[in-house]
């Protein structure tokens, strides 16, 4: 396997000179110049070596079960392979200057330092989604991020507009958790139990609203949209369950059973009014009682780097770090949320971190990328991730400058590589879920970078 080639960097224990590169750390650790874990070597590898492999790849997601039929990403040029950093950093530049505004590179805050420092605009997904439609000029839209999100983005632009992905087998594990048949077949067996699920009661509620997470495919937005539901985040959650409750006596939640269990259990739903639906089992394996009773019927998905964070972990650093903050992603469990001092969305935390007058302890639960930036980014705090083990997203590490400077070029010579495009009959359904939510509350700018 070729290595990615990357200088190595000591890294000090958060706080003043805090490296953002997590490629460097993993590279360090491999090379017995980092005392840190990771969860797998691997991630010192190129990601093309994976690509033509099943599975999600070494990182967070690894355990997980991949669908079958998952995009692949063919295999990328060896020039792009070979080339140092420097050399990929210079064409993407380059590439970029000649593109000018008919391109706009978008990256995820999950992203790799190497890739955000060349993106247009930094954020969440939603946020990039909207800074995809600020941008009706550009021809392209490269998503540095996971499928969903290019869906997503698609979804908000131009028709003309190409959204290219840079590494099709960047999905995400949590989104591939709820597939369209899957939640079809819940909704039939749901109308079982609740009759017409179009007829509303006394109180002008229909039994059920379906929610989705922003974390699903389009065809997923699509159901929503289609049975009268509504699009969330993870930081307008709250807002769009409230929107669902004075239209449908439950929700349907999914793919992501913590954000959905979190955001209820804030608004005072009890823990026996949130069974479990999990789409391996009759009825979800939840009784004909316990779905009568529901408020919030909780699909069986959960995010793998968020689920590797323990209230131990929390323990260990008030012990280590008197008068730390922890603050935590609401796709951890809910003993780890609970457990945390604040709980947020991604855009949450760096607006905490950044808002914080007097130097200050932070140690945070989410995904690795974004911490270690954060803490680069604000060398008057300490910053550190509560994992200890570096194990980035599985699938946000599939994104790398080679494939960033192979899209780009490919557009430079008149290519469109890897477009996402969603097909109309699942795109007007999903908009619609779209619009919802942002009539709900729309959401905060991205940060331009
Ligand atoms: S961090 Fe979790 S939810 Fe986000 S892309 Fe990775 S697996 Fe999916």
């Amino acid at each position: 396997m070729s290595a990615v080639n990357i200088v190595l960097q000591p890294r000090p224990a958060g706080g003043l000179g805090v490296d953002p590169s997590v490629d460097r750390e993993i590279q360090a650790i491999v090379a017995g110049a980092s005392t840190a874990e990771t969860c797998n070597t691997d991630l010192a590898d190129g990601p093309w070596n994976f690509d033509a492999r099943p599975g999600y790849g070494p990182g967070s997601s690894m355990g997980d079960i991949i669908p079958t039929g998952s995009p692949r990403q063919g295999e990328l040029p060896l020039a792009y392979r070979e080339a140092s950093d420097d050399e990929l950093d210079a064409r993407i530049i380059a590439a970029k200057k000649t593109l000018g505004d008919r391109v706009v590179v978008l990256g995820h805050f999950y992203q790799r330092e190497e890739v955000v420092r060349h993106a247009d605009y930094v954020g969440d997904s939603f946020q990039l989604a909207n800074a995809a439609k600020a941008h009706p000029e550009a021809e392209a839209i490269v998503f540095c991020g996971v499928h969903f999100m290019a869906e997503t983005a698609d979804l908000l632009s131009q028709p003309e507009q190409a959204v290219i992905l840079p590494n099709l087998a960047a999905g995400c594990s949590m989104a591939d958790m709820a597939d369209i048949d899957q939640v079809e077949e819940c909704w039939e067996q749901l109308a079982e139990i609740y009759g017409d699920m179009d007829a509303v009661d006394q109180d002008g509620l229909v039994p059920v609203i379906p929610v989705t997470y922003m974390n699903s495919s389009a065809a997923i937005k699509g159901f929503v949209g289609r049975h009268g539901g509504i699009v969330c985040t993870s930081s307008n959650a709250q807002t769009v369950l409230e929107w669902a409750f004075e239209r449908g006596r439950r929700v349907l939640f999914f793919p992501d059973q913590h954000l959905g269990r979190n955001t209820a259990k804030a608004m005072g739903v009890t823990l026996e009014q949130m069974p479990m639906w999990n789409p391996r089992k009759p009825l979800g394996g939840a009784s004909a009682d316990e779905l009568e009773d529901a408020r919030v019927i909780l699909w069986h998905g959960f995010c793998s780097v968020h689920r590797r964070f323990t209230v131990e972990q929390i323990d260990k650093a008030r012990a280590e770090h008197p008068g730390v903050r922890v603050i935590v992603h609401p796709e951890c469990p809910m003993a780890v949320v609970d457990a945390a001092d604040e709980s947020g969305s991604t855009d949450y935390i760096r607006r905490a971190i950044e808002g914080a007058t007097e130097p200050t302890t932070f140690a945070i639960g989410t995904e690795v990328n974004l911490v270690q930036r954060l803490a680069a980014a604000n060398p008057q705090h300490e910053i550190f991730c509560l994992d200890p083990v570096v194990c980035p997203c599985s699938t946000m590490y599939r994104i790398h400058p080679g494939y960033l400077a192979w899209v780009l070029e490919g557009l430079v010579n008149g290519e469109v590589l890897n477009r996402i495009t969603v097909p109309a009959d699942v795109a007007d359904p999903a908009r619609i879920a779209l619009e919802r939510m942002l009539a709900a509350k729309p959401p905060a700018a991205p940060v331009p970078s």
